[in-house]
């Protein structure tokens, strides 16, 4: 049996890399971009006024109690077509682009309209004012030209932003894995079918295909694949004609009577290069190749199924992405309780990991093991004890891997 870092490294090294494509701004949410994105102007693009109030010379305002002419008044979206000249001051809109003359905005809370004996009104300043206030100047949050998003980066809501803003309304993402997913099992049901006393409902393929669409794949649902040698090769060979980048099968790769995944993929041509790992749950875990298919054969158990995903297929997903973040990162955190492990494999525990005063916590959940869906749904984080590592005591720091981006608590 090889290690988690040894499988894992027998994945990543045959994902291919997807072609590109590009697709409209309200579609590349959670999408990877595959170029980067450049400012196509200044940013801001001009000298922006951050405040409502009046665009002043502040030469001519050094003192509190000024009162100067209003010249008159620039909404967002319009410039003034004249400057600001001595002894002037014009009103001023936040967003709108600062007049020509003037170098400080006085925001309007610091100021009163004062009526004058003829002609324009009068504000008078109630404060000092010195140069550059409340504007913030042309090209002083990106240069034009300058990179503001890298290749490789997962398109969010607050890139969607910076795109918009630089008129990128197709950017370039990669295309989508398309990730076929065969469910299993004789004992495996419909959730919409009752289950007979010794049938149990499908909980892998809703998990898996939910989590291939986290990672930005597209799914084909096969469905359910009775424990028959002839049927389950006949859904793997149809899922390898219909050009998918990855296979997600789910079952039947144990030591089992009625185990058939392995069997059908050495006859259908797929490479096994990864065919049990050194961890639990998960151990039964196997990976092949055919051309440019990567075929992942999950253990049925349903934690082992999400924990095998989390560990080879979701990074392997991402990579072909050309993500850059395409593992989460392991962080650390006090143990709230003991943890055990009673196998000489690494070991992959339900926690729930909270903040406290001095940084992460990990409360233990406690587990039935490989089947405990319940516990697992529970678990925000999943603690990590290595082979040698027996167990851990309350308040001992240990290694923990987040199950999501960031934790949910
Ligand atoms: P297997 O890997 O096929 O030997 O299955 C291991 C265990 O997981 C057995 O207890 C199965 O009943 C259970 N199991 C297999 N497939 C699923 C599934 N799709 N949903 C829920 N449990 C499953
Ligand atoms: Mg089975």
């Amino acid at each position: 049996m090889i290690t988690v870092d040894e499988a894992q490294a027998a994945v990543w090294g045959r994902v291919p890399t997807l072609g590109a494509e590009a697709v409209v701004l309200e579609s590349a949410l959670s999408r990877i971009l595959r170029a980067n994105v450049l400012a196509d102007r200044d940013l801001p693009p001009f000298d922006r006024a951050a405040m409502d109030g009046f665009a002043v010379r502040a030469e001519d305002a050094g003192e509190a109690g000024t009162r100067l002419r209003v010249a008159g008044e620039i909404r967002a979206g319009v410039s003034s077509d004249r400057p600001v000249g001595a002894g002037e001051a014009m009103r001023i809109m936040t967003g709108a682009p600062v007049p020509e003359g003037a170098n400080s905005v006085v925001q309007v809370e610091r100021t009163r309209i004062e009526s004058a004996s003829s002609g324009d009104p009068e504000v008078l300043l109630e404060i000092p004012v010195t140069s550059g206030q409340n504007i913030v100047p042309r090209g002083s949050e990106a240069k034009a030209g300058s990179v503001l998003l890298r290749e490789g980066v997962r398109i969010g809501a607050a890139h969607l932003a910076v795109l918009a803003s630089v008129g990128q309304i197709e950017p370039l993402v990669s295309r989508r894995p398309r990730v076929a997913v065969i469910v299993t099992g004789d004992e495996v049901v419909n959730p919409r079918t009752p289950p007979n006393a010794a049938q149990i409902r499908n909980a892998n393929g809703p998990a898996l295909l939910a989590a291939i669409h986290e990672a930005g794949g597209v799914t084909s649902d096969f469905g359910i694949v009775s424990d028959d040698p002839r049927k389950t090769c006949d859904a793997i060979a149809r899922a390898l004609d219909e050009n998918h980048d990855a296979i997600v099968l789910s079952g039947g790769v144990s030591a089992g009577d009625f185990d058939f995944v392995e069997t059908a993929l050495g006859e259908l041509g797929v490479t096994l290069h990864v065919t049990a790992v050194r961890v639990k749950p998960g151990a039964p875990f196997v990976f092949g190749t055919k051309g440019t298919t990567l075929v992942f054969g999950l253990p049925g158990n349903p934690v082992s199924a999400q924990v095998t995903f989390e560990l080879f297929a979701r990074p392997a997903l991402l990579k072909m992405q050309s993500a850059l973040a395409f593992r989460r990162p392991m962080l650390e955190a006090t143990l709230d309780g003991p943890l055990a492990n009673r196998s000489n494999r690494r070991n992959y525990l339900p926690v729930r990991v909270t903040r406290g005063e001095d940084g992460l916590y990990a409360q233990p959940i406690r587990t039935q093991g490989s089947g405990d869906i319940v516990a697992h749904s529970v678990a925000n984080a999943l603690a990590v004890l290595e082979p040698d590592r027996t167990g851990a005591a309350a308040g001992e720091r240990i290694p923990v891997y987040p199950l999501s981006s960031f934790l949910e608590v």
